[in-house]
């Protein structure tokens, strides 16, 4: 007997990790970490056509980059393993004699064709639950089956039971036994199928709550006569709701991205990912919205799970990540930039580096808008310019003030932020254009913009020798 929280997050290792299906895992691990109870990580790959060891590394890797720390699984082992469902067979293999043998399950002789044909008259409203042909099989019936050859798949025998559940975000849940009709728990070749495999492993792994999305409610009530079927106690059920596009349709990669991959190359903070999963369908008594994993572990509370679906607003995450960027330090931001940065400009000076990301890293929300905001500063090709600074830059005020600019420049032994504003008060006096008509034309010549950070930073990152050769190219 178990009586600590046990967790689990089961992906089938079937492609990249789905963002729906990280909100899953982020949900187990916050109510694991919050009861002090246990993680782990389940991989089904009875699929043994779709499953590949690639889509288990790569969601292993995208868990880790999310940071959620599990306590046990298949690379880490553990008391209850192993971890993967391949590498359970006889244990299913175990129950499922126990459930023939006590009549629970019956070898199910039909072919694909007969099945095929069964579902069909179930999807006309013919019937509404299927009445197996092999249900109540004579012994001979089943050996003269079994001489012409045919291997049976495994079909479990659905009783006139009441397969009601209480959901602890959806309250209670009905069922009605003979809606749902036998099904099949494993297949010929005694592979099992994910509602049979799912309850023997969560029984052998001691899970006590089930948190999944709320697209498995029609498997549990399956899962619940099978318990019962073995005589094993239930764990709890919670069904977190689905997550919608901003057209309130099932997100899908219409869109735009849908896997936690996709999210990582486009420049989000795991921090931010995790904050944003977290509330799409739960939220803190307080209505903060920028929680700590500390926070959203100590605060959760599944009477706070909404019952409905929640709309994933990418402009809300954007402006999130924005926030944890700010929230944090240049030096660890350094490393998290390079990414985006070395494959445009190649290998880039670290102190230019900390200067630009203190410069700009209030004012993105993406890493990747690093690269564009700062591409003046990672080469030494002047900007291109936008039609407003090209227009300015072609007037023979902003000329003159150019001249004067590179004049004064022209016996300049230090530069910094401070030596740039007092050769601007000279190029002031020296030319009589002062205001916005005086550092305009400078800025223009430098970034290419008439907008844009701090000019005063900006031209200390550029260096003298920068800032002439730019501003002499703005005269051609
Ligand atoms: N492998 C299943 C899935 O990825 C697990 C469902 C469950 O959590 O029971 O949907």
């Amino acid at each position: 007997m178990v009586n600590s929280i046990r967790t689990r997050f089961a992906p089938s290792p079937t492609g990249h990790l789905h963002i729906g299906n990280a909100r899953t895992a982020i949900m187990n691990w916050i109510f694991a970490r919050h009861a002090g109870g246990s993680f782990v990580l389940r991989i089904e790959d009875t699929d043994m056509e779709r499953s590949t060891r690639e889509s288990e590394m790569s969601i292993l890797d995208d868990l880790r980059w999310l940071r959620l720390d599990w306590d046990e699984g298949p690379d880490k082992g553990g008391a209850c393993g192993p971890y993967r469902q391949s590498e359970r067979l006889d244990v299913y293999r175990q129950a499922l004699n126990q459930l023939l043998s006590g009549g629970d399950v019956y070898p199910c002789y039909c072919t694909t064709e007969e099945l095929d044909e069964q579902r069909r008259q179930m999807e006309n409203g013919k019937v509404i639950r299927m009445d197996d042909p092999c249900r109540n099989l004579s012994s001979a019936q089943k050996s003269s089956f079994e001489s012409s050859g045919r291997k049976p798949a495994y079909r479990f025998r659905v009783n006139q039971d009441d397969a009601a559940f209480e959901d602890l975000i959806r309250g209670p849940i009905s069922f009605q036994a003979d809606h749902i009709g036998d099904f099949i728990i494993a297949r010929s070749d005694a592979m099992p199928m994910y509602n049979f495999a799912c309850v023997v492993d969560d029984h052998f792994m001691d899970i006590t709550h089930v948190i999944r999305g709320d697209d498995h409610v029609s498997n549990t009530p399956r899962q619940i006569l099978i318990y019962r079927a073995l005589g094993w106690n239930c764990p709890a059920f919670a069904h977190i709701p689905m997550i919608l596009g901003n057209d309130r349709v099932r997100l899908s990669k219409r869109h735009g991205a849908t896997s936690v991959s996709e999210y990582r190359k486009n420049g989000y903070l795991p921090e931010a990912l995790v904050n944003f999963l977290s509330l799409l369908s739960w939220s803190s008594e307080s209505e903060d919205e920028i929680l700590t994993k500390e926070r959203l572990i100590r605060e959760f509370d599944f009477s706070r799970v909404s019952k409905s679906a929640s709309v994933f607003d990418v402009e809300k995450l954007n402006w999130m990540n924005g926030v944890y960027i700010r929230g944090t330090e240049i030096e660890a931001l350094m490393p998290m930039v390079k990414p985006f940065l070395e494959p445009v400009f190649g290998p880039v000076d670290e102190v230019t580096l900390r200067a630009v990301l203190d410069l700009l890293h209030e004012s993105v929300e993406l890493l990747p808008q690093i690269a564009e905001k700062g591409r003046i500063f990672f080469t030494d090709e002047p900007a291109s310019r936008n039609a407003e600074a090209a227009a300015l830059l072609a007037t023979p005020e902003a000329k003159a003030v150019i001249r004067a600019f590179l004049d004064e420049t022209s016996a300049c032994s230090r530069w910094d932020a401070s030596v740039f504003q007092g050769i601007m008060k000279t190029v002031q006096q020296k030319s009589g254009v002062k205001g916005k008509n005086l550092w305009m034309p400078v800025r223009a010549a430098l970034t290419g913009q008439m907008h844009g950070p701090d000019l005063a930073k900006t031209v200390e990152i550029f260096g003298i020798e920068k800032c002439r050769s730019v501003t002499a190219k703005a005269l051609e």
